[in-house]
């Protein structure tokens, strides 16, 4: 359609987000759908918190703020670095926005000049690639093989830096695989940044609290001081305290680029939700109990969702360090015809059969830049987990 910008031509719609919609609108038709494709917890924002979102309404804190987040969160914040990652962010260093994704969204919009290079291990979150794109740059995409436990190399890093790379974006626990590294693991890919002074990193630090025992989760600019001064150490609400819905994510980074950040928000949604920021405030600064029951149980998931999808014939899954999501093989199931008559070519066929001939949903790997593979949420119950489980066991029975 001509009456459209050529910007859109060059990104798709988010996948996850589509997925989920999908599921609701079969839900709503009455379809039996098991939801596996949606990133967020099942559980509900503890009480405590709640109780400060409403309280935030009655003392009518429902007024603009600051754009860039209140004094009160800044603070917070600023604490948690000192407290979870050692390091110290002062309150013009720190950023806060409309979830983890407005704050990406924002450091790309505010640094990224057409053709500049950013780095992009695959298999990455859906979104980080279109963003970079939508922003002028272009993503340039490392494998992190399934036999390292899906994590890039050093010199894989090394190979693809060239003069017009501006930032890699790191995740660990990595969204879609679940894949941590290890401080010794990043040191190997500090190394090779310190040699590299024009490349910025952006560490996606969303899933920190949920990694597993036996994982030591680590950050960037924890690790390597050398490389404080050029990284974005970007956080949120969401995934450790159930709470995707109040919208709020936060970066601590050099004071420049944070002030850049706050002029884009400026003039795009000024600041978010007040109500959501005293919730983030008392998240951050209240009692901190709810996260250990909260990974127990996601340990207890992966367990079963791992040597579930292991039992499948053509699946194959490794176990993950942390986050609630797995990313199984299904490298074995193709060239193969489903019992309802689909011919599995790519990871694609597969998740579509799978949907409609069981009513199980999950998102297809291709979407997050790695076949012939799909991503599993298993951030649901135990109960729901099980019967997903039987079906896509005789699914991929039914593979001929
Ligand atoms: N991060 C979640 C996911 O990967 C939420 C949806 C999205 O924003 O992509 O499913």
């Amino acid at each position: 359609m001509p009456f459209l910008s050529a910007t859109l031509d060059r990104v798709k719609p988010s996948p996850t987000v589509a997925l989920t919609g999908l599921v609701a609108s079969l839900k709503a038709e009455g379809r039996d759908i098991i939801g596996l494709g949606a990133g967020e917890p099942d559980f509900d924002t503890p009480d405590h918190i709640r109780e400060a979102g409403k309280r935030a309404i009655e003392e009518g804190k429902t007024r603009y703020t600051a754009v860039d987040g209140i004094a009160e969160l800044k603070a917070a914040i600023s604490a948690k670095f000192a407290r979870d990652n050692s390091l110290t962010y002062t309150p013009d260093q720190i950023t806060v926005g409309v979830g983890g994704k407005q704050v990406l969204y924002n450091a790309l919009m505010a640094t990224l000049n057409p053709g500049d290079e950013v780095i992009v291990p695959a298999p990455y979150w859906v979104s980080y690639p279109d963003m970079v794109r939508l922003a002028g740059g272009e993503p340039v995409f490392i494998e992190g093989a399934m036999e390292n436990g899906f994590r890039i190399t050093p010199e894989q890093l090394e190979a693809a830096i060239t003069p017009r790379t501006k930032w890699l974006i790191f995740n660990s626990p990595s969204n879609p695989t679940g894949a941590g590294y290890s401080p010794e693991a990043l040191k190997g890919l500090t190394e090779v940044l310190e040699r590299h002074p024009h490349v910025w990193i952006l560490s996606d630090d969303m899933y920190e609290h949920i990694a597993f025992p036996g994982f030591q989760f680590a950050t960037i600019a924890e690790v390597a001081p050398a490389l404080y001064d050029r990284t974005l150490t970007v956080n949120g609400v969401s995934k450790a305290y159930a709470m995707t819905g109040w919208r709020i994510g936060y970066a601590g980074g050099p004071v420049e680029l944070i002030a850049a950040m706050r002029k884009i928000q400026s003039q795009s949604t000024s600041n978010p939700c007040s109500i959501s920021q005293w919730a983030a405030v008392e998240a951050l600064d209240g009692s901190q109990d709810f996260l250990a029951p909260a990974v127990e149980t996601f340990l207890r998931r992966r367990d079963l969702v791992v040597n579930g999808l292991n039992a499948c014939a053509g699946i194959t899954c490794p176990t993950p360090e942390g986050a609630f999501y797995v990313y199984p093989s299904i490298a074995g199931c193709l060239g193969k015809i489903s019992a309802g008559g689909a011919a599995i070519g790519n990871d694609e066929d597969f998740c579509k059969a799978l949907l409609e001939e069981e009513g199980v949903a999950v998102v297809f790997g291709a979407a997050f830049g790695l076949s012939p593979a799909f991503r599993v949420s298993y951030a649901t119950s135990d109960a729901q987990l099980t019967e997903a489980l039987t079906r896509i066991q005789r699914f991929c029975a039914g593979l001929s």
